[in-house]
């Protein structure tokens, strides 16, 4: 076997692993830094305060929302002026790839548009960016160990990505009693991104041991967790919240691991253009697409390519997904099973999020070129792509 693995320098797991974070940006040498957050300022107040007592400077820099190219320059920007020496973000998916942007715009000097994949320059960054110290607060994206960050350029209704190994956090913060105050749609969008990034990369073309590993541990914690979050939500401090809250935290970073490493697939390659015509939330397109995506690959699969080893990766997912023992299980079983959870957690069809009828031809026609659609297990003919965006509606 054959592969290279690449993640965050470090990865600090665990309840209470956030009281870690002061110390170690302190242990960086730095003294300023930049602190970007979600909306919700004041849950980085104790971080704030730790930083503060570690001797290290902070401005803060809020994020509203999926981060913009306005928003990476204007960071860049807050860097030069607090002449910050690292970037650490706290908050969920957008606050994450917003501070990977602006630690890499900051080091490098220029525009987001130099740089960006599709709409921008595709430039390759010269330097490392800044320490970049990453603290999710939600467990969707595992964009705390990848090295993208996601930037909508609103003017042209598109999201692209910074991509470079230079861009692969410092460290990474995963404490999962951070996910505690998350409402239910949160739970659910989020969780269901994080699945969908460890059920693509399983049967991607670029699926290596490593992911293998990291995909089967995660597709089997997940669905029961996302479950229970649903039920009974993710404040308690009973063990079984507690081991709940650790799936998912848990789930997000093996996403994370896997999709850096072994690529994605059709449900990304959707989600990203429709998220850039829908504005809607990530999680919940592709929770929308995960199991028609599934339902066309494996039919794709059986008629073209019927020797493929994809298909013996489907049934695996089958019993993963279930619980049930392989022998007792077939692929459509773990379609039947992803289906179920999106109903369970009440995800919106696509027409809900926004997407008209009409838009279904454009909507194809960008699927078809988007990056993540390299890594699905086999080539889907326009036909296949239409039915599927009518099923997932
Ligand atoms: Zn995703």
């Amino acid at each position: 076997m054959t592969f290279e693995f690449a993640t965050a320098a470090r990865i600090a797991f665990g309840p209470g692993a956030v009281r870690q974070a002061a110390a170690a940006v302190a242990a960086l040498g730095v003294r300023a830094a930049l602190l970007v957050t979600g909306r919700a300022v004041e849950r980085a107040a104790p971080l704030r305060a730790d930083l503060v007592a570690h001797g290290v400077a902070v401005t803060t820099f809020p994020v509203t929302g999926e981060p913009t190219i306005e928003d990476a320059r204007a960071g860049a920007r807050a860097v030069a002026d607090a002449k910050a020496g690292a970037v650490i973000a706290f908050g969920g998916g957008s606050a994450v790839d917003a501070g990977k942007a602006i630690a890499a715009l900051a080091a490098n000097g220029g525009d987001p548009l130099d740089y960006l994949e599709v709409v921008g320059a595709g430039r390759p960054l010269a330097q490392p960016s800044l320490p970049f110290i990453a603290i999710p607060t939600t467990a969707g994206t595992g964009s705390e160990v990848t090295r993208n960050a996601v930037l909508a350029v609103p003017e042209a209704r598109v999201k692209a990505s910074l991509r470079s190994a230079f861009m692969l956090p410092r460290l990474a913060v995963v404490d999962p009693d951070l996910l505690a105050p998350l409402p239910r749609e949160v739970i659910a969008s989020s969780g269901l991104d994080a699945l969908s990034q460890v059920i693509e990369p399983f049967v991607s073309a670029r699926a290596n041991p490593l992911t293998d590993a990291l995909a089967r541990e995660a597709i089997r914690r997940s669905p029961p967790a996302l479950r229970a979050a649903h039920r009974a939500g993710l404040t308690g401090a009973d063990d079984q919240t507690v081991g709940v809250r650790a799936d998912l935290a848990f789930t997000s970073v093996c996403g994370g691991l896997c999709l850096a490493n072994a690529g994605l697939g059709a449900v990304h390659g959707f989600a990203a253009p429709a998220g850039g015509m829908l504005g809607a939330a990530h999680g919940a397109l592709c929770a929308a697409f995960l199991a028609p995506v599934m339902s066309a690959n494996l039919g794709a699969l059986r008629a073209r390519a019927p020797e493929h080893p994809a298909l013996a990766r489907f049934h695996e997912l089958a019993a993963l997904l279930t619980g049930a023992p392989l022998a007792e299980v077939t692929a459509e079983d773990g379609i039947a099973a992803v289906a179920d959870l999106c109903r369970a957690l009440e995800i919106p069809g696509l027409g809900r999020q926004g997407l008209d009828a009409a838009e279904i031809g454009p909507l194809v026609a960008k699927a078809k070129v988007a990056s993540s659609m390299r890594g699905n297990p086999v080539t889907l003919t326009d036909r296949e792509l239409i039915e599927i965006v009518e099923r997932a509606l």
